[in-house]
C-alpha cells in the first residue's frame, strides 16, 4: 500500500479513539484532570498512553508545547532524518561557549512537536550493556536494573524479524514502537562487518540483549509495513484510551504547589503560558526532557537557592541537584570519497531527478533510498580498539580527582569493566561531517562519500542547565563542559584515530579514493600527528544529542532530584519522567532507555494509585 495513504489511515484510525489527530483539544473541555503530563515527547507520550490504559477511570491531560505533525514528511520519511533540525519543530537551543572546545557554541536540538525528540532523532535503536543499567540500582535506586529495564524496554517495541538479527535476546514483539533493521543497505556497507572482523572485532547479531560489544547490524525505529518513522506520537498515542486528551501547541509555565506539611508540597496543577490554571486531582508528571524539565522545576520554585534568587524566583523547595549532573555523549567523525562506481546517499542532494524518483518509490512502498537509516555499528572497549586503556584510565582518575560524587566514581568503574563499551563507531552512508559537502561548482561536487561517526560512550565531563530568568521564553543556560578534561580529549582522539584505521583496513580500504575529512593535509597519515589530531578534535567534536541526568534519580544528599519512584523530593505527587532522571549516562543511544523509563514509571504510578485508592477514587 502507498505509505502516505496507509499512514493517513493510521492517523485517522488513531483519531477515532483519542484526540491526537485533532492537534489542539478544546481548552474549555475541563479545568481539572486526574493526571497532567507536561511535555508530549518521547517519555511523555509513552507515560500518558500507559496511564490512560492502566487507569481507565482516570482523566489524563497531556500538554505539549509544539504542534502535532503526524503528516510531516520531514519527520516521517527515514531518509529525511536531520531535515527538521533548525526548523519550527526544534527548540534550537545552544550551549554556552565551551572553553574546552576552543570556545565553540554547540547546537542543542530538541523536539518541539508532539513526539518530542523522538520525532527528530536519527532513529538508531539500541541498548547499553547490562551492568550500565545495574549501576542505577547501585546508585541508590532499588528496582532500576537490567532485568527491570529490559522488561520495560521490551514492552516498547515490535521488532520485525531479520536475517541480520539472530535469536530473540533483548527483542520486544508487541509494543507500540515498530523497529526494523533497515532494508536499504548500501553496497559500500557490505564491507563493514568483514573489515571490523579483520580488526579482531567479533560479530554480534544479538546486540540488544545486554551485551552490545562487537560489530553488528542494528535496527531503526521504522514501521516496516510503511517505511515510516515510528515514534511517540504515531506509536504510543494512537494506542491510548479515550480518557487521554492531548493539548498541543500549549506551553506550561509552571507547576502549582501547595504546602501540605512542614516538609512536603503537593502539586495542585499547572499554569499555562497564557495564565490559564488547570488542576490535577492526583498527580503532575513533568516530561519536558533533560534541557527543560529542570527549568520547569526552577520556575516553580524548586531548586538551588542561588539559582532561584538570581532569576528572581521564591524558593519553595531547596533542591540543589536540579539542573546539575548534565551528561552527554560526544561524537567525532571522518569522511571518505567513494570510488565512482559506488552510489552514495549524497546523490539525493545533487541529483534532483534521481531524488524525485526515489521519493516516488518511497511513496509507493517500493525499495527507495529514502528508506535509509544507518544499520552498521560497532561497540568496543578501549583495549579492543587498540588504545592505551591504562593511560585513559589514569587520565580519568586525574579528571575525577578527589570528587566524591557517586556518579564520577561509577564512571570510573565503567572504564575498568571490559564488558562495558567505551567507543561506538557508526557506518553512515553519505557525507555528514563538519567541513560541509563540497559546494556546487567545486571539483568534488557530485561525488559520493561515506562517514565513520565515532562516539565516546563515557566522557567524564558533567555540566548543568539552569534558567537565568523568570521569563519562560528566555532559553536556559546550557553548559555541558564538553572536552573539559584531558581524558575526554584523549578519548575523542583515540576514537577518531580508530575511524581512520577502520577505513584503511581491507576490504573497506578498497572502496575509496581519498580521505575528505580531515584529510591528509590536515592530519598527516604518517609520522607524529598527535598535535593535528588534537586540533581536529577540539575543532570538530560535536554532541550526539544524548543529554541526560539533570533531574537525577539519586539520593537527595547526593544532588538527587527524584526518588526511585521518580517523585520530586519534597513533594508528594510531582514526578519527573524523561531522560533527565538517568543518574549516569549509558552507552549507545538513549531513546530505548527513555521509553523504558516511561514504561516503568507508568507501572509504578498505576500501582501506587491502585494501592492508594483501594477501589475508590482518591480525592
Ligand atoms: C537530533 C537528535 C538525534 C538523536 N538521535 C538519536 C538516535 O538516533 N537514537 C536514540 O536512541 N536517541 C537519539 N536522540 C536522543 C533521544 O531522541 C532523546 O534522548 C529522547 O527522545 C529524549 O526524550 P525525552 O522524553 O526526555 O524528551 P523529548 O522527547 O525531547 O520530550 C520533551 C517534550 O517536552 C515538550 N516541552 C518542553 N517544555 C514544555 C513546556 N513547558 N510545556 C509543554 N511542553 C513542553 C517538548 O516540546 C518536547 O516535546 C537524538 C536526539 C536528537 C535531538
Amino acid at each position: 500500500m502507498v505509505p502516505a495513504l496507509l499512514f493517513a489511515l493510521v492517523a485517522v484510525l488513531g483519531s477515532s479513539c483519542i484526540a491526537v489527530a485533532s492537534p489542539v483539544v478544546d481548552r474549555a473541555a475541563n479545568t481539572a484532570y486526574d493526571y497532567i503530563v507536561v511535555g508530549g515527547g518521547t517519555a511523555g507520550s509513552a507515560v500518558a498512553t500507559r496511564l490512560s490504559l492502566g487507569l481507565p477511570w482516570a482523566s489524563i491531560l497531556l500538554i505539549e508545547a509544539g504542534p502535532s505533525a503526524l503528516g510531516e514528511d520531514r519527520i516521517n520519511i527515514p531518509g529525511r532524518k536531520g531535515s527538521t533540525l533548525g526548523t519550527v519543530y526544534d527548540w534550537n537551543f545552544t550551549t554556552t561557549a565551551q572553553p574546552g572546545a576552543k570556545n565553540r557554541v554547540f547546537s542543542v536540538p530538541r523536539g518541539k512537536v508532539l513526539g518530542g525528540s523522538s520525532a527528530l532523532n536519527l532513529m538508531t535503536w539500541d541498548r547499553a550493556s547490562a551492568p550500565e543499567y545495574d549501576a542505577w540500582a547501585d546508585l541508590g535506586n532499588p528496582g532500576w536494573d537490567w532485568p527491570s529495564m529490559i522488561a520495560a524496554m521490551k514492552k516498547v517495541e515490535t521488532f520485525t524479524p531479520s536475517a541480520h538479527y539472530h535469536g530473540s535476546a533483548g527483542i520486544g514483539t508487541s509494543g507500540p514502537i515498530k523497529t526494523v533493521i533497515n532494508r536499504f543497505i548500501p553496497a559500500q556497507q557490505e564491507s563493514w562487518i568483514p573489515t571490523l572482523n579483520g580488526l579482531g572485532v567479533p560479530l554480534n547479531l544479538e546486540s540488544l540483549g545486554g551485551n552490545p560489544l562487537g560489530v553488528m547490524y542494528q535496527p531503526s525505529n521504522i514501521d516496516s509495513a510503511i517505511y515510516n518513522r515510528s515514534y511517540g506520537a504515531n506509536g504510543y498515542l494512537t494506542h491510548a484510551g479515550s480518557n487521554l486528551r492531548v493539548m498541543a501547541g500549549t506551553r506550561v509555565a509552571k507547576i502549582n504547589l501547595k504546602k501540605q506539611s512542614k516538609k512536603s508540597q503537593v502539586a495542585t496543577g499547572v499554569t499555562l503560558q497564557d495564565g490559564t490554571v488547570i488542576q490535577a486531582r492526583e498527580e503532575v508528571v513533568i516530561s519536558a526532557g533533560s534541557i527543560q524539565s529542570p527549568g520547569l522545576l526552577e520556575l516553580s520554585g524548586i531548586g538551588r537557592r542561588s539559582t532561584l534568587d538570581a532569576a528572581g524566583i521564591s524558593q519553595v523547595i531547596d533542591l540543589p541537584g536540579v539542573g546539575e549532573n548534565l551528561q552527554d555523549h560526544i561524537r567525532i567523525q571522518t569522511s571518505f570519497q567513494l570510488k565512482d562506481n559506488f552510489t552514495s546517499f549524497d546523490i539525493l542532494r545533487y541529483n534532483t531527478t534521481f531524488a524525485d524518483e526515489q521519493l516516488r518509490l518511497w511513496r509507493t512502498g517500493e525499495l527507495s533510498m529514502y528508506d535509509y537509516t544507518g544499520s552498521g555499528y560497532t561497540f568496543m572497549n578501549w583495549a579492543a580498539a587498540g588504545s592505551n586503556s591504562s593511560l585513559l584510565l589514569s587520565l580519568a582518575r586525574q579528571a575525577v580527582g578527589t570528587s566524591t560524587s557517586p556518579v564520577d566514581r561509577k564512571k570510573l568503574g565503567f572504564l575498568s569493566n571490559p564488558a562495558i563499551p567505551q567507543l561506538e563507531v557508526i557506518f553512515s552512508d553519505g557525507y555528514t561531517g563538519v567541513k560541509g559537502y563540497p559546494a556546487p561548482g567545486t571539483p568534488l561536487y557530485g561525488k559520493g562519500f561515506f562517514s565513520l561517526i565515532a562516539a565516546v560512550m563515557h566522557p567524564l565531563s558533567r555540566g548543568s542547565v539552569h534558567i537565568h530568568s523568570s521569563n519562560l521564553t528566555v532559553p536556559p543556560t546550557i553548559n555541558p563542559n564538553y572536552l573539559s578534561n584531558e581524558h575526554d580529549i584523549q578519548a575523542a582522539v583515540e576514537a577518531v584515530k580508530y575511524t581512520r584505521k577502520i577505513a584503511n583496513t581491507a576490504p573497506m580500504s578498497s572502496l575509496w579514493t581519498a580521505e575528505y575529512e580531515p584529510g591528509a593535509a590536515a592530519v598527516p597519515e604518517t609520522g607524529n600527528n598527535d598535535a593535528q589530531w588534537r586540533d581536529f578534535v577540539l575543532n570538530t567534536t560535536l554532541s550526539i544529542f544524548h543529554p541526560v541526568g539533570t533531574c537525577a534519580m539519586l539520593p537527595r544528599d547526593q544532588e538527587g532530584v527524584v526518588s526511585p519512584s521518580l517523585v520530586v523530593f519534597g513533594t508528594e505527587n510531582l514526578r519527573v519522567v524523561d531522560a533527565s532522571v538517568m543518574p549516569v549516562l549509558v552507552s549507545g543511544h538513549v531513546q530505548t532507555a527513555v521509553y523504558g523509563i516511561a514504561e516503568r514509571a507508568a507501572s509504578i504510578m498505576v500501582e501506587d494509585c491502585n494501592r492508594r485508592r483501594g477501589g475508590g477514587r482518591l480525592v
